[in-house]
């Protein structure tokens, strides 16, 4: 994820959290505003003032979370990559996917088809060595 995004999506959950007026939330808030730049922040704060969040999830079928229009593939690409940050075209709120560690649903057929069992090597048997007494 873009280092702006993540420090937006930290910053959402804490803003929109159960205690974002706590003194340790107005501290994490002020840390992680430290890392967005203020043309993003000042955006960010328009849609809050609001009462709206400023960042829409991609769902997995390229779907904004909030406004459910439908997000160009090569966005949600730049999105993934974390290449940069970009805005939903309809409801102007900034994107992000969620991080997850990209193979979680392995195939449950574990067929190991291995190239070297069609040609069967023959090796030698080696005896070990007896003679030695
Ligand atoms: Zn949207």
């Amino acid at each position: 994820m873009h280092v702006v995004m993540h420090a937006l999506v930290e910053l959402q959950k804490i803003e929109f959290g159960p205690d974002p007026e706590s003194s340790f939330s107005k501290a994490e808030a002020e840390k992680l505003r430290a890392q967005v730049p203020q043309q993003v922040l000042g955006h960010y704060d328009r849609l809050r003032s609001r009462g709206k969040k400023g960042l829409a999830l991609v769902r997995e079928n390229n779907v904004c979370a909030e406004c459910h229009m439908g997000i160009p593939i090569g966005t949600v690409i730049t999105i993934m990559k974390g290449e940069d940050i970009q805005l939903c075209g309809s409801c102007g709120r900034y994107l992000y996917v969620e991080d997850k560690p990209p193979v979680t649903a392995a195939p449950a057929t574990t067929r190991v088809e291995s190239p070297a069992k069609s040609k069967r090597g023959r090796k030698p048997k080696k005896k070990p060595e007896e003679g030695a007494a």
